[in-house]
C-alpha cells in the first residue's frame, strides 16, 4: 500500500539510491530505501529528518546528480531517473534546485546580472535583447533592488545571497522547485523573510516546491504536506496540520517533542535519546526500533508497512497502527 495519490507534477514510487563504498567494492550505503510520495503543482511538499537521514541524497537522485538509484520519478510523464544527460539538462528549465550555500549556484567571478542572465542564455529564453529586463524582473520577484544586477556576490548580504539564488532558480520559470536547507544558514529574522518568500513566490506563479530541512519549526510554518524520514526509510507522510498537530509515528513525536518551545514557561524541549544507527548496518525490522521507547517484539524482526494513520492520506510505518 501508499499513501501517494495517482495524478501528480512529480510522482515518486520506491525510489532507492544506493552509493559504492570505495575500497569495498561489493559494499554498498543505501541512502534511500524505497521513497513514494507526490507533489501537485503548486503544492508545498517539507521533507524532514535529522542530519544524515537521506534527504540530500534523494534531492540529488530528483535533480539527476545521483545516478545510482532505482524506482521511478515521473515528473510530467518522464522518468527523471531514467533519462539520458541531455535530456536532463533541458529538465532543469521546470525543475529547478536552491540549496544551503548560495554559492553553489553563484559564481563569485560573476555578476549577480550575469548569474541571472546564464539560465535565461543556456534556454535561450526571450529574446537577447529582453534578458536583462528579464533578469531584473527576477530580482524583483524575491523582493530585492534591481540594481543589485552590477554587484557581485560578496558584496551583498547572506541573505540577499540566498534571494539571488532563489531569483537565478525562478528566472526560468520553472513548474517545481527543489530546496535543501535554503534557509538553514540564515538568522532567524532572515528565515521568517524567506519563509514568507519561498509562499508568496508559490501562490503568485503556481510553482511547486519540495523543501528540505532538519528544522521542523521551519517546516511547520510553510508545508502544505511533510514526508519524515530516518536513516533512508519515510517513517510518516501526511498534511502537514495533521502531522504537526497529531504525529502518528513514535519518531515524529520525538522530533517533535526536541523542538523548542516558543515560550521558555512551557515544558523544555526532550533530546531524542540515542545515536542514529550507522546507515552501513541498518537496523533489522523497524529502522527506528533501537532509539523507540515503544518498541515490540516484533518491530526488530518485522519491517511495518505504510499504512493509514486514523485521516485519509496521512501514513505512516509503524507496527502500533496495525489494524
Ligand atoms: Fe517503535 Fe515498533 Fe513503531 Fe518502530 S514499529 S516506531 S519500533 S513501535
Amino acid at each position: 500500500m501508499t499513501c501517494a495519490g495517482d495524478t501528480a507534477l512529480l510522482s515518486v514510487r520506491d525510489l532507492r539510491t544506493s552509493y559504492r563504498l570505495q575500497g569495498a567494492p561489493r559494499r554498498t550505503l543505501e541512502a534511500v530505501h524505497g521513497a513514494s510520495f507526490d507533489i501537485h503543482a503548486g503544492g508545498i511538499v517539507g521533507l524532514v529528518g535529522e542530519s544524515g537521514s537521506g534527504k540530500t541524497s534523494l534531492a540529488h537522485a530528483l535533480l539527476g546528480l545521483q545516478r545510482q538509484c532505482s524506482g521511478q520519478a515521473l515528473f510530467d510523464g518522464e522518468d527523471l531517473l531514467r533519462m539520458k544527460a541531455s535530456s536532463l539538462r533541458a529538465v532543469r528549465r521546470d525543475v529547478q534546485a536552491i540549496f544551503q550555500d548560495p554559492l553553489a549556484s553563484l559564481s563569485p567571478r560573476r555578476s549577480i546580472l550575469q548569474s541571472l542572465l546564464e539560465p535565461l542564455d543556456h534556454f535561450r529564453i526571450g529574446p537577447c535583447e529582453q534578458r536583462p529586463n528579464r533578469a531584473r524582473e527576477a530580482l524583483e520577484a524575491v523582493e530585492l533592488d534591481p540594481n543589485l544586477a552590477t554587484r557581485y556576490p560578496h558584496e551583498i548580504s547572506g541573505g540577499q545571497r540566498q534571494r539571488v539564488a532563489l531569483a537565478r532558480a525562478m528566472v526560468t520559470k520553472p513548474r517545481l522547485i527543489i530546496a535543501d536547507e535554503p534557509v538553514s544558514s540564515l538568522d532567524i529574522p532572515m528565515q521568517a523573510r524567506m519563509i514568507g518568500l519561498f509562499r508568496r513566490l508559490r501562490d503568485r506563479t503556481g510553482v511547486a516546491i519540495l523543501f528540505i530541512s532538519h528544522d521542523l519549526s521551519v517546516v511547520r510554518r510553510l508545508a502544505d504536506s511533510v514526508l519524515v524520514m530516518y536513516l533512508g526509510h519515510i517513517l510518516e507522510t501526511g498534511p502537514a496540520r495533521q502531522v504537526f498537530e497529531q504525529p502518528a509515528h513514535p519518531y515524529t513525536q520525538s522530533l517533535l517533542k526536541a523542538v523548542p518551545a516558543a515560550d521558555p514557561a512551557h515544558a523544555s524541549p526532550e533530546i531524542l535519546a540515542g545515536e542514529t544507527p550507522s546507515p552501513l548496518t541498518p537496523p533489522p525490522g523497524c529502522v527506528f526500533h533501537t532509539r523507540c521507547k515503544e518498541a515490540l517484539p516484533d518491530c526488530r524482526r518485522i519491517e511495518p508497512a505504510i499504512q493509514e494513520a486514523g485521516a485519509p492520506e496521512h501514513c505512516t510505518s509503524c507496527h502500533l497502527w496495525n489494524p
